[in-house]
């Protein structure tokens, strides 16, 4: 198959459709997803299915709302990728953007050179976070951030004479991003499939989820366990040989798993013990999510480095971060050159638009809503709508990112045999009733933008449960 633009475009001229029309639609539906599978492969997808059944077009979207270009408004349960916190069409971003791209569109942060946004971004970042995290270094996206995070690391040690500390422990089903870096610190055994090969030194326990594999342990004997496989491994590579452990601090794309209580103190104290860098990838976590500035605040640890990216411009334009503590940062700037940067490391455009969205953030108390009033609302809604759902197994988050477990008995915590399935059909259900719903596996996941209103929360919710029940109800279990 061969479509090029310009037969396409001389073939029907380009007409608005009879809804939704914004400036930049200018194609039918038919024609643009002709056009996508004709020359745009996308990411974590089958393509040949993908470009059977075609792709949705999204062309406009304003606050929790997407309109595709049949004209359908989708509420937004999943802030664009768990990134749009302030919510879609924020003017102050856009002029942000506007008036940096003409004062000053592009200028580099190597040769002994800086620019006031990248300025006042770090300036602003060490007032967002907490008080130990005063220095970042700046990339282009979450992955980008986690690749530096294992170029800090190495750093970091050399400048303490322990060159042997290489080996980094992270966990199966941890998401970090998809270079050969972040991929291979992930633990998706999916994705290390088709890698040439993996980063060295990098291996993974398992993974902190009670409700799959906590057995008869109650949940905190459960989490003391799993945190007590980073004790394990230590010991087994020898202490001197390991440099850090990365994880998030509840899992997002593994499928919002939230840790017992009892995980992350145990984690904690484990690393301070062995002197092993304690890593925390906040690219979904941070800025607001779950009513602190930073997971790791709600979960009560605090680590040696975060990685940034998502919620720190609100998906408006790409760009990821890493924060390091004092300790870690006076090391790296006492002992020579890093010799580790980016073309687009703090982008001037990029760290404007950072920078109104923080403001937005802090200004318009964003973050203490989420805490106080949209966050608890968000929760107990969903506790509420699947208290005695058939198939509902536990609702798991806090603030305003949540997991809904679906399973073949939630008394016994019996899960599907094909779990995968079941989600697929619920999303489906999601799809057609207009509300953006994610599976993984068989967790549903919601992770609304952070302007989310109490009345939206009830359509997200009730429109959930329309999806939910309805998957009860092809499975004949309703
Ligand atoms: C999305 C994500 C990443 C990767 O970020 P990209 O911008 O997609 O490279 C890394 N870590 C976590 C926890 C993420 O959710």
């Amino acid at each position: 198959m061969s479509f090029r633009t310009e037969e396409i475009a001389y073939a029907q001229p380009a007409r608005p459709a009879a809804t939704a029309s914004t400036s930049q639609q200018q194609r039918s539906t038919a024609e643009y997803r002709a056009l996508d599978a004709a020359h745009h492969i996308h990411p974590f997808s089958d393509m040949g299915a993908l470009n059977s059944a075609g792709s949705r077009v999204i062309v406009k979207a304003e606050g929790v709302y997407l309109w595709d270009s049949d004209g359908n408004k989708i509420i937004d349960g999943m802030a664009g990728l768990w990134c749009v916190n302030v919510g879609y069409g924020r003017k102050e971003l856009a002029d942000a953007a506007y008036q940096q791209l003409r004062e000053l569109p592009f200028y580099n942060t190597f040769f002994k050179t800086t620019h006031p946004p990248v300025i006042e971004l770090s300036a602003l970042l060490a007032e967002v976070t907490p008080a130990p995290f005063n220095h970042f270094f700046y990339c282009n996206s979450g992955s980008e951030g986690n690749d530096t995070v294992l170029r800090i690391v190495h750093q970091y040690w050399a400048t303490q004479s322990k060159k042997l500390k290489k080996f980094v422990i992270s966990r199966k089903n941890g998401y970090h991003g998809s270079t050969i870096a972040g991929g291979t610190l992930g633990g998706m055994g999916y994705m290390h499939e088709q890698m040439p090969s993996q980063v060295e030194h990098i291996v993974h326990i398992d993974q902190p989820y009670w409700f799959g594999e906590g057995g008869d342990m109650t949940p905190e004997e459960f989490g003391l366990a799993r945190a007590r496989q980073l004790e394990a491994e230590i010991l087994e590579l020898g202490a001197e040989n390991v440099a850090a452990f990365i994880g998030e601090p509840f899992q997002g794309a593994g499928g919002v798993i939230f840790p017992p209580s009892t995980y992350w103190p145990e984690i904690q104290r484990i690393c301070r013990k062995y002197d092993v860098l304690l890593v925390a990838d906040e690219v979904i976590g941070g800025f607001g999510r779950t009513g602190e500035w930073f997971a790791h605040q709600h979960f009560g640890f605090e680590p040696d480095l975060i990685t940034m990216a998502k919620g720190l411009t609100s998906g408006y334009i790409p760009m990821g971060a890493v924060g390091l503590h004092d300790r870690i940062a006076k090391a790296i700037i006492e002992n020579g050159e890093f010799n580790h940067g980016l073309t687009y490391s703090g982008h001037p455009v990029a760290a404007a638009v950072a920078v109104a969205n923080l403001k937005l953030l802090r200004d318009e108390k964003i973050v203490e809503r989420v805490k106080n009033e949209t966050g608890p609302y968000f929760q107990q809604s969903l506790r509420e709508a699947f208290a005695s759902q058939p198939i509902v197994g536990e609702v798991a988050g806090t603030g305003l990112v949540a997991g809904i477990q679906l399973a073949e008995n939630p008394k016994t915590r019996k899960r599907f045999e094909n779990g995968g399935d079941v989600g697929t059909i619920c999303r489906d259900f999601c799809f057609n009733g207009n509300l953006i719903m994610r599976a993984t596996g068989d967790r549903m996941l919601l992770s609304p933008p952070l302007v989310v209103t109490k009345s939206e929360i009830d359509e997200i919710v009730s429109k959930a449960k329309k999806a939910i029940d309805a998957t009860a109800q092809q499975l004949g279990l309703a």
